[in-house]
């Protein structure tokens, strides 16, 4: 790979953008609007630097990533990139837009892939011009310092395609888990349901935030409590996945958590938005119930 396009400028697309460009190669990252891209790029900036201070990369090495950080806006500069990346927001709609977009300018040989959670990859592959070339490249939050990519062909997804992006992960220092394009690939489906009964939990007053998440990573050996990890992921996208798994399959074991779409209607959305069931204000993330 020589140029990567990245559709999406959140926590997804710009963590995607620091790896992919530390590994050498330039990165086009694109957002709704330019100034949404160049604050992304911004935050890589303080993201690299953060790493320099603390000796993790050099800092000669952290300004080559970023130069290769290119923010553009809308699509033609996409012609010659090798691989187009959607990380927009988990909403079919959006993600359909974006491809038919990204499809008037893809490559003949280029690849589009999708990072969603949990939109199936094969209904997605007919906005896509060639389904041959389209396939699911579901990454990790926060992208630098998780290890796992899982990749998921679609039923119309060619063997060389996947080939060429389980290549491409490892390329970034990732391992890979082949997943078929069944709700919420493989993770996802063991992780949500997981999260949404957290918060099933909480709803019924069963424990507090503190003692939930203390409960999971005291009593099941998890770095981190699912509320924890709800608020990092957010939970806007943790209702669209679990909306995903609920609609897809039918199965009311599925159905969001109440206090979860309320979380969500009143924008407390999680890490990004300063609160979810820890208030980010401070110095310490606080428990907010
Ligand atoms: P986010 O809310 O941080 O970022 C989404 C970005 O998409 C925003 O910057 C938004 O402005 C942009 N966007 C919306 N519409 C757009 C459009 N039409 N064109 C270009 N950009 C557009 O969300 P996120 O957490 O980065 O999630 C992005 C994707 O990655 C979702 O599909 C999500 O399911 C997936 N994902 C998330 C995680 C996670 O832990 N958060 C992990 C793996 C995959």
């Amino acid at each position: 790979m020589r140029k990567v396009a990245i559709v999406g400028a959140g926590q997804m697309g710009s963590g995607i953008a620091q790896t992919v460009a530390g590994h050498g190669i330039e990165v086009l990252l694109a957002d709704v609007e330019l100034s949404l891209a160049e604050k992304a790029r911004a935050g890589i900036d303080r993201a690299l630097g953060k790493l320099v201070g603390k000796g993790k990369i050099e800092i000669t090495d952290a300004e080559a990533a970023l130069a290769r950080i290119t923010p553009v806006a809308g699509y033609d500069a996409m012609a010659d990139a090798d691989l187009i990346i959607e990380a927009a927001t988990e909403r079919e709609d959006i993600k359909r837009s974006i491809f038919e977009a990204a499809g008037n300018v893809l490559g003949k040989d280029a690849i589009l892939a999708s990072n969603t959670s949990s939109i199936p990859i094969t209904r997605m592959a007919n906005w896509a011009p060639d389904p041959a070339r389209f396939i699911g490249l579901h990454f990790f939050n926060p992208v630098p310092v998780m290890g796992l990519i899982e990749v998921i062909p679609g039923l119309a997804t060619a063997e060389e395609t996947t080939a060429r992006m389980r290549a491409f992960a490892e390329s970034l220092g990732k391992e890979v888990v082949l997943s078929q394009d069944e709700p919420g690939f493989v993770v996802n489906r063991i992780l949500l349901p997981m999260i949404n009964e957290a918060i099933f939990v909480l709803g019924q007053g069963t424990a507090d935030v503190a003692d939930i998440d203390k409960g999971c990573r005291l009593g099941l050996n998890h770095p981190m409590g699912p509320l924890q990890l709800a608020d990092f992921v957010g939970l806007d996208t943790c209702l669209e996945i679990i909306r995903v798994l609920h609609g897809t399959t039918g199965d009311p074991r599925y159905r969001p958590a109440p206090l979860l779409v309320k979380y969500v209607e009143a924008g407390w959305l999680g890490r990004k938005a300063g609160r979810g069931f820890y208030d980010y204000s401070g110095e310490e993330p606080v428990p907010t119930r």
